[in-house]
Order: C-alpha cells, then sequence, then structure tokens
C-alpha cells in the first residue's frame, strides 16, 4: 500500500514537471481585463502594465482561442523592447488608453470577420462533404447499374443457356423418338415381312398338301380305272376261253357225230 503510495506520488510529480517544462515553452501571460486582445512573452510587458485586472498564465493555443493575439512588443521587437522601455515609461499611460481604445476597435471590427471566415469555411466544408456524398452516391449508383446489368446479363445468358438446351433436348427427344418410331416401323415390317412369309410358306404348304392329295386321287383313280380294265380283260379272256371251249366242244360233237 505504502508502495502504491509512492508510485503516486512519484507520477504526480512527473506530470507536474512535464507540466512545467511544457509551460516554460509555450507559457504566455495575458489580462483578464474586460478589454485585453493580447497575451505576452512576460508577464513583464509594458503592455500588461495598464492591465487593472489580473494577470494571468495561460498557453498559446488558449489564447488565441479565447481571441488574443500576440503582443507585437513582446514578439516583434522582443529584443529592442528592454531598451525602449525606459523611453517608454513616461509616456505609459496615454500609449496604454491608445492601444486599449485601438484593440477595441480592432476586436469590434475583427470578430465579424472572423466569423464571416468561419462561416465561409463551414460552408466550403459542407459544400466539400456534399459533393464528396454526391460522387459517393453517384458511384454507388453507377457500381449498382453495373451490378444490376451484369446480374441481367448473366440472367440472360443463363435463360439463353437453358432455352438452348432446351431446344437441344427437345431435338433430341425428338430425333429418339422418330428413331423409336423407325426402328417400331422396320419392326412391324419386319414382322409383316415374316407373317408374309410365314403366310405364303403356309400357303405352298398348303398347296402341295392339295397337289398331293389330288395327285393321289388321281391315282387312286387310276389303279382303280386299271384294275376294271383288269377285270374286263380277264372276264373278256374268259369268255373267250369259254367260248372256245364251247366252240371245242361243238366241233368235237360235231366230229363224232359225223364220225358216227
Ligand atoms: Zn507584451
Amino acid at each position: 500500500m505504502k508502495k502504491l503510495f509512492l508510485a503516486f506520488i512519484a507520477m504526480g510529480a512527473m506530470l507536474f514537471s512535464m507540466e512545467a517544462s511544457a509551460q516554460s515553452s509555450n507559457t504566455v501571460y495575458v489580462c483578464t481585463g474586460k478589454y485585453s486582445v493580447k497575451y505576452h512573452k512576460t508577464n513583464t510587458c509594458s503592455g500588461l502594465s495598464a492591465c487593472t485586472s489580473d494577470i494571468v498564465s495561460t498557453t498559446v493555443a488558449a489564447a488565441k482561442k479565447n481571441g488574443k493575439e500576440e503582443c507585437l512588443k513582446c514578439y516583434a521587437n522582443a529584443k529592442a523592447a528592454p531598451a525602449k522601455e525606459v523611453k517608454k515609461e513616461s509616456r505609459k499611460e496615454v500609449k496604454e488608453t491608445a492601444e486599449k481604445k485601438t484593440t477595441k476597435k480592432v476586436a469590434t471590427k475583427k470578430e465579424p470577420a472572423e466569423k464571416k471566415v468561419a462561416e465561409k469555411k463551414t460552408a466550403t466544408k459542407k459544400a466539400a462533404e456534399k459533393k464528396t456524398t454526391t460522387k459517393k452516391a453517384a458511384k454507388d449508383a453507377d457500381e449498382k447499374k453495373v451490378a444490376e446489368k451484369k446480374t441481367t446479363t448473366k440472367k440472360a445468358a443463363e435463360k439463353k443457356a437453358t432455352t438452348k438446351k432446351a431446344a437441344a433436348k427437345d431435338a433430341d427427344e425428338k430425333k429418339v423418338a422418330e428413331k423409336k418410331t423407325a426402328t417400331k416401323k422396320a419392326a412391324e415390317k419386319k414382322t409383316t415381312t415374316k407373317k408374309a412369309a410365314k403366310d405364303a410358306d403356309e400357303k405352298k404348304v398348303a398347296e402341295k398338301k392339295t397337289t398331293t392329295k389330288k395327285a393321289a386321287e388321281k391315282k387312286a383313280t387310276t389303279k382303280k380305272a386299271a384294275e376294271k380294265k383288269t377285270t374286263t380283260k380277264k372276264a373278256a379272256e374268259k369268255k373267250t376261253t369259254k367260248k372256245a371251249a364251247e366252240k371245242k366242244t361243238t366241233t368235237k360233237k360235231t366230229t363224232t357225230k359225223k364220225a358216227a
């Protein structure tokens, strides 16, 4: 605990020394009076001798922020000042009054001008910002357009590809269907041909059969006729033989009778 406390003390001392060193190079002095418009390099500047209020130390930045300007006596004539200081001593009062008057005038005059400048600056900045915003918006719009165009082009390409694909598919399907039909027709033709051939064969067979049958019938008829013929012949022969026998017998009888 004690160590921590000591550390704090050390840190505080360091900060204090840092501030002090900064003050040594950047510290200026101003009069807290109502009409004071200058900051001074030293608190012994003649410009501060007429100050009826407090003289306080501050930084250049803070003084400037409060509308103070550097004292020409301290800065421009820093080296010459001490020498002139003595001479001016007597007229100090008069000069301070004059300076006060002038600064008051300048302050009154300067304020609107500064305000105007600030306003102009703000306006310019705003205009620049607007321009940047407009430019950005235009760029964004352009990018959006480009992106949209890209998307549209892509979609069109996809559509085209799809259409092409579909057309190709249709064509393929048509081809396949045609081929199928052709194959089917060929098969049907084949079947028809086969059937026709079979029919023809069957017809031939039937015709052959008929022919064979007819031939057989004819043969049978011929045989019968031949048999009949043979029978008739035999009968005729038999008859002839019988007649001859009868004739023989008759002749014999006659011969016998004659002999008797
Ligand atoms: Zn001064």
